[in-house]
């Protein structure tokens, strides 16, 4: 689950980590509000979206007009940027050609950048451990530093059972040149933001830039935080900061029923109990010569009502062009499962193909009432004939 910058910030600041002074405003009288209650003279108004490069972003209303983020010198100029943001839909490298609406700005501080660095965490699956990653190319999106100067890029690996120490902090910051009393402020600033990764249970924290200031201290200028959503059900709070409206509508509506979804750019949907066995319904897709346009795991609990939900989602995306479904039955019956299946597909009316394999407990009872329901259903005896009479229905209907 990813948050806004400034709740970011704000759940950072609590730990320690050193962050600007800054208010969220929902409109431009309070986004002037905001700007008086900051010292000045200079203020930066920053589109609040989940999508990073706001900076060099466009608005779709002004495409010739400045970018996302804005640097000004008077509140009356702080109220005419988050005029010219709230409501708007703002183009970055990141949203896709479509966009994200502002909502909300962020009225910060103005900062005195004498560096900007780059600074993040996560969890490295090679290592199973917390990596601390750093580069002099502060601003720059880190794959492109992984691509072009792979060298620019500094780790620390952190041991679960030690933390992070004074030693991790200094051969970072040794590494990116920082000095004096530069050091001891990076070396607060990493430990807090630590021990925040590990107790929020983040998946990702990425500040970029990480500024050094005139006055030597070492602070983060923007703040992207994600959560790990399998610990979500320990923090009921962070949950409270979802932002619906950020949401793909149809991974949204998967979350409040519990199903396991990913909208991707396929054509053929894809219903499947077992995380393993959708991934391999979707190499097999592949294999047979089209792709995917979700993954979806309806879970080992599969129940006619989810599999009702299941399927009013992947028909709700207009790119589904024939469904496939892939259960193995085992505490969920074939038959069962089946039964779902078909009242299911009478409620909704699909009016794509559908192609249904199943196997396991009870499988002869559920093929059964799939041919007796007098639906067209295309049954499939195996993972392989299910994906070849799939991938021909598409080619039938295009
Ligand atoms: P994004 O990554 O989405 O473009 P950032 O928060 O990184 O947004 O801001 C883009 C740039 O704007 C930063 O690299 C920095 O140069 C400048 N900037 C952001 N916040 C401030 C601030 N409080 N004071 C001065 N400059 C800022
Ligand atoms: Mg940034």
């Amino acid at each position: 689950m990813n948050i806004h910058e400034y709740q970011g910030k704000e759940l950072l600041r609590r730990y320690g980590v050193a962050v600007l002074d800054g208010h969220v405003a929902w409109t431009a009288e309070e986004a002037a509000e905001a700007a008086r209650k900051l010292p000045g003279p200079v203020y930066v108004v920053k589109s609040q979206i989940h999508a990073g490069g706001r900076g060099a972003g466009r608005f779709k209303e002004d495409p010739n007009g400045k970018g996302g983020v804005r640097v000004v010198k008077s509140v009356d100029d702080v109220k005419a940027a988050a005029e010219a943001m709230i409501g708007k839909t703002l183009v970055t490298k990141q949203t896709g050609p479509a966009g994200k609406v502002v909502s909300r700005v962020y009225v910060e501080d103005g900062c005195d950048i004498k560096r900007e660095l780059y600074l993040s965490l996560l969890v490295d699956r090679d290592s199973s451990r917390i990596v601390i990653m750093a580069s002099t190319e502060g601003g720059m999106e880190i794959e492109e530093v992984a691509e072009h100067n792979p060298e620019k890029i500094l780790k620390a690996v952190v041991d679960p059972a030690s933390g992070v120490s004074g030693f991790h902090c200094r051969k970072l910051a040794f590494g990116l040149g920082l000095e004096g009393k530069q050091v001891a402020s990076f070396t607060k600033f990493v430990t807090a933001m630590y021990k925040a990764f590990v107790e929020l249970d983040c998946a990702i924290v990425e500040i970029n830039p990480l500024v050094v200031t005139g006055a030597g201290e070492i602070v983060a200028l923007d703040a992207k935080v994600s959560f790990d959503d399998n610990a979500l059900f320990r923090h009921k709070d962070l949950e409270a900061l979802r932002d619906d409206s950020e949401m793909d509508p149809k991974e949204l509506e998967a979350v409040k029923h519990d199903l396991n979804y990913v909208a991707l750019d396929g054509e053929i949907g894809c219903m499947v109990n077992g995380a393993g066995l959708a991934m391999a319904t979707m190499d097999i897709i592949k294999l047979y010569g089209s792709s995917p346009a979700n993954f979806l795991d309806v879970g080992g609990t599969a129940t006619a009502e989810r599999v009702t939900e299941a399927f009013r989602i992947i028909t709700s995306d207009s790119n589904v062009k024939a469904i496939l479904v892939n259960i193995f039955g085992g505490i969920a019956k074939c038959d069962m499962i089946a039964n779902g299946i078909v009242v299911a597909a009478k409620n909704l009316t699909l009016s794509v193909p559908l192609v249904v394999r199943l196997e396991g407990t009870n499988v002869d009872l559920g093929k059964k009432i799939l041919a007796e329901s007098g639906l067209a259903i295309i049954p499939a005896d195996n993972l392989a004939d299910a994906a070849e009479k799939v991938v021909r229905a598409v080619k039938g209907a295009n």
